[in-house]
């Protein structure tokens, strides 16, 4: 397929496709992933803040009895005193700050770990992320204070350290930005993989319709050069009597028919083949079909030196439903080949028989017989085993094509069993709408 420039284009274009579209998915991927990562540590983090800022603060708040003023009960609360450690509970005390500002913003108290170089912040607003002199980050929680009664006291700031949680998206972006490129190796890889193989059996009928063009034109050819080189010899000539005028013209008459033949087996198979073929479908007896057959070629076969027999294995007519042209036409083919390719003193017998609820027509001969390499070639369109023989014998390799066509648009099916020098079985099996 990569020698076709054509194939390898289209090829090369899929799979680039597939990518870039695969890789924006994946990258929009990535990028809800993170997001999504972020947006739930965040909001464990918040749940966290606000459970024990809102317990520290209803402690410090019950304390307070005048603005701006830190009792000495307020003071044991903050967490950094160690008879208080189980207000901050699980949480890793390292991490937590807290600031307790008045109303003028004034830092009153201060607890736990102290960034540093941390702004000050307006109590105003319950949610602020700052950041100290290094660049840490700190995602802290505002809450008002009031006196016993109810007075404004001030804020409390509670603030944890977003270190942990940093480093955490750092490695998830890290991961992220070298696993995409591998990521977009890998389709890219499996991209070209599937697009071939996704282009595999457009591949084929390509070649052989480039085969079959190939063949028929080689076929045409033959005859087509017969009668232009019989009618340049007969220009040539000075004189043409009568006699040598008719065997000119019998000669391009025979070449004619030959393409008038093979043009009619070609339309013949494209229309079984596309199935546009109109079918006179009605109940056809097929032990007529093979008499009457077996009779009509009688002739040949005695021309041939080969004898030619009947065996009608069943009591009763085996009916199917079908064209009855086409099927006298797929019998006589299996005859006409058995006849053509059995040796003089040979003998060909049609035994008409029922198998499994179908008819069954076998053309037995005891001819040259086909190697089983041959064997699922013969059914191609033009294919001869013995291209020289089958020449002379006027077969163009189209007989065995077109008798599968017609068996498969009756339902049926045809198969071969042959031995070299020993002779062939051609088995024809359509459904039956008699006793079968
Ligand atoms: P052709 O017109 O050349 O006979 P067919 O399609 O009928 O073409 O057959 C294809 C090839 O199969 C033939 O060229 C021949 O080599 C082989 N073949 C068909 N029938 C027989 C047979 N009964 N015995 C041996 N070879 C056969």
């Amino acid at each position: 397929m990569n020698q076709n420039k054509l194939f390898s284009q289209t090829r090369w274009r899929l799979a680039s496709w597939y990518a870039v579209v695969m890789g924006f998915i994946l990258s929009l991927c990535g990028l809800g992933l993170y997001q999504a990562i972020v947006h739930a540590h965040l909001q464990t983090l918040d749940r966290e803040l606000e459970a024990v800022a809102g317990t520290l603060h209803d402690s410090i708040e019950n304390t307070l009895k005048q603005p701006g003023r830190l009792e000495a009960t307020a003071q044991q609360l903050l967490p950094e005193r160690t008879e208080k450690r189980h207000i901050l509970g699980a949480i890793h005390q390292g991490d937590y700050y807290v600031r307790l500002l008045d109303r003028s913003g004034r830092v009153v108290a201060m607890a736990g770990f102290a960034p540093d170089g941390l702004p000050l912040t307006s109590g105003k607003e319950t949610w602020a992320t700052i950041k100290d002199v290094q660049g840490n980050r700190y995602h802290q929680i505002s809450l008002t204070l009031h006196t016993r009664n109810n007075f404004s006291w001030g804020y409390m700031q509670m603030g944890r350290s977003l270190k942990d949680l940093d480093n955490y998206l750092a490695n998830v972006k890290l991961i992220l930005i070298f696993g995409l490129p591998i990521a977009m190796i890998l389709v890219g890889v499996s991209s070209w993989w599937l697009a071939g193989l996704a282009m595999q059996p457009i591949y084929q009928s390509y070649r052989q319709i480039e085969q079959f063009t190939a063949d028929a034109a080689h076929e045409l050819r033959t005859p087509l050069a017969a009668t232009q080189a019989t009618v340049e010899s007969a220009l040539g000539l000075p004189h043409l009597d009568e006699k040598e005028t008719r065997d000119i013209l019998r000669t391009i008459e025979r070449q004619n028919q030959r393409l008038i033949q093979l043009v009619a087996d070609l339309l013949l198979l494209a229309r079984l083949e596309r199935k546009a073929m109109p079918m006179r479908l009605k109940p056809c007896c097929l032990n007529d079909v093979v008499s009457d057959l077996v009779e009509e070629l009688e002739v040949l076969a005695l021309s041939a030196k080969v004898r030619l027999k009947n065996e009608v294995r069943v009591p009763y007519p085996l009916e199917v439903v079908g064209d009855e042209e086409q099927l006298y036409r797929l019998v006589s083919n299996l005859i006409v080949n058995a006849i053509q390719y059995t040796p003089a003193g040979g003998q060909i017998t049609m035994i008409l028989d029922r198998s499994n609820g179908h008819a069954l027509i076998e053309v037995q001969d005891t001819g040259i017989g086909i190697a089983p390499s041959e064997q699922k070639r013969i059914f191609d369109r033009f294919y001869r085993v013995n291209s020289d023989r089958s020449r002379t014998t006027g077969g163009s390799g189209l007989g065995l094509a077109i008798a599968s066509a017609i068996v498969q648009a009756h339902g049926g099916s045809l198969t071969v069993q042959s031995e070299l020098g020993k002779g062939s079985t051609f088995a024809i099996r359509l459904p039956c709408i008699s006793k079968c």
